[in-house]
Order: structure tokens, then C-alpha cells, then sequence
């Protein structure tokens, strides 16, 4: 069995090339608080999925993940890269929480969110081409820049803005006015190219066996709360007396075992 290198779901076209590998950076506590200052620093959540991405990203597309590069990714990568993310700070440790539609009941279910199945990209990624009336049009599929541009909008405004701004060539081949069958037409050209996660998964109640939908947030890594890692830094400060920098700088699978060594020794565990 050969083990392959996740890749991008769509990818970046750059210089004419389209390149879909990334990396992401060790997790250390340096990033974890990287992570929380991008998100505090942040005004909506697109702007936080670009510093999420940009404090944790290594490498994008073989070059360092600069704001404009990670906000030029499409809106599928974006998620599909934050999936990822929640996978390697993994403090829920796969464990997602729902509740029963039939019998109401709480109950816990395992799910490595890295491996929820994908729609790849259509041929021709990312342009949509189609024919609306008589004109012919090039649509790119969306990115994060694109949802960054609208949210300052009026929401009722903001799918034709969107649209308006994905017209690759002449802007003018997009009508003046735009009907709502036109603008129905326009987003099912894209999303037949553009690449989509799976945002949900089924699970059944333990209670009563009812098939329920459950809903996976794409950006559940935005959720990640910078005071544990502080906790564990105090607790490993107050008992090796190491300094925050060290601390902050192992990785975080050395941290958690001196974390348990502490416990074991007051008889808290094993
Ligand atoms: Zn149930």
C-alpha cells in the first residue's frame, strides 16, 4: 500500500500553472497561539479561515501561504485545508455531539473530519463557461476573496455581487439586469466545475436506531481555544520550571505526555 500526499481538492493557477500540493507547519503551542491571535485579529469568518490558514500553512503551492495566495484559493480548498486543520489540533479527538430528530436523545459519534468524501474539481476549473440568451460567458469559480469582496453588502445583494464579480473577459457579457432563473443558471455552471466537501454525515442514534443528518461545520478548527493551551503551559512551567518558549516550542504530542506524567504522578491517573 503506498500512502499519497493529500493534495487540494481545486488548486492554485499560477503563472499558468496549477499546483495543488500544501503543507502545514509541526503543531507546537507556538502555533496553536498563532492560531488564536489570527482569530482575534480577525473581522469575519473568511477573514479568519485566511489567518487561520496563513498562521498554520507551511508551504502553499510550494511557496509561503501570503495573504492574497490563501485568500485566491477557492472557497472547497479553503474548507477542505481547515478540515485538515481541526484533524491536526485534534482536541475534540474525532468526537462529534448530535442529537436524535426522533427520540431527542444526546449522543456522541466518532469522525475524523480529514476523511469526509469530496466532490473533486469539473473539467475546466476553475472556469465555468455557459450561454445565457445569446451571449456566452466565463464565469471563475469563487474564492475567498470573492466572499471577503461581498460581505460588506446588503445580504439580498450579495449572490448577483458575487456573480458579477466572477465574469472572466468582458464584464459587460453579463446582463444589466440579472433574472433570478439567470442567476440559478450561472451557480449550477460553477458548482459543476467547482469542487465541494461533504458538510454532512449520517449517524445513528444509539437510543433508537433512527438514521439521523448531522451537520459538519467546515470551519470547526475556528473553535480552538487558545486558554488550554495556556493551562498547559502554567501546569508544565509550575512543575519543570522550563520557560513559556520552550514549552510553547514542543511539539504538542511531547507536551501532552509530560502533561500525563504529572498527573500520574499525584495519583490523578493510571
Ligand atoms: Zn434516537
Amino acid at each position: 500500500m503506498t500512502t499519497s500526499v493529500p493534495l487540494l481538492p481545486g488548486g492554485l493557477i499560477e503563472d499558468g500553472v496549477l499546483r495543488r500540493d500544501f503543507a502545514f507547519l509541526p503543531v507546537d503551542g507556538r502555533l496553536e497561539l498563532a492560531l488564536a491571535d489570527a482569530l482575534d485579529a480577525a473581522t469575519s469568518t473568511p477573514a479568519a479561515v485566511t489567518g487561520a490558514l496563513q498562521a498554520s500553512l507551511a508551504t502553499l503551492a510550494g511557496r509561503a501561504p501570503e495573504r492574497h495566495r490563501v485568500d485566491a484559493l477557492c472557497v472547497a480548498d479553503r474548507q477542505f485545508l481547515m478540515r485538515r486543520l481541526a484533524a491536526l489540533l485534534g482536541r475534540h479527538s474525532g468526537w462529534y455531539a448530535a442529537t436524535c430528530v426522533a427520540c431527542k436523545a444526546r449522543f456522541d459519534f466518532p469522525l475524523d473530519p480529514a476523511l469526509l468524501p469530496f466532490k473533486p474539481a469539473g473539467d475546466g476549473f476553475p472556469t465555468a463557461r455557459l450561454t445565457l440568451g445569446r451571449r456566452r460567458l466565463q464565469l471563475r469559480v469563487p474564492t475567498g476573496a470573492d466572499q471577503i469582496r461581498v460581505l460588506g453588502l446588503p445580504p439580498e445583494g450579495r449572490r448577483e455581487a458575487l456573480l458579477r464579480g466572477l465574469v472572466e473577459g468582458d464584464a459587460g457579457a453579463l446582463p444589466a439586469e440579472l433574472a433570478p432563473r439567470h442567476i440559478d443558471r450561472c451557480e449550477a455552471a460553477l458548482e459543476a466545475v467547482a469542487p465541494e466537501l461533504a458538510c454532512e454525515v449520517v449517524a445513528d442514534c444509539p437510543e433508537c436506531g433512527q438514521r439521523n443528518q448531522v451537520e459538519i461545520d467546515p470551519y470547526g478548527a475556528l473553535a480552538h481555544d487558545p486558554d488550554l493551551t495556556l493551562q498547559e503551559v502554567h501546569r508544565l512551567a509550575w512543575h519543570y520550571h522550563w520557560s513559556e518558549a520552550e514549552i510553547l516550542a514542543m511539539p504538542r504530542g511531547r507536551r501532552a505526555r509530560y502533561l500525563e506524567l504529572i498527573d500520574a504522578a499525584r495519583g490523578m491517573s493510571q
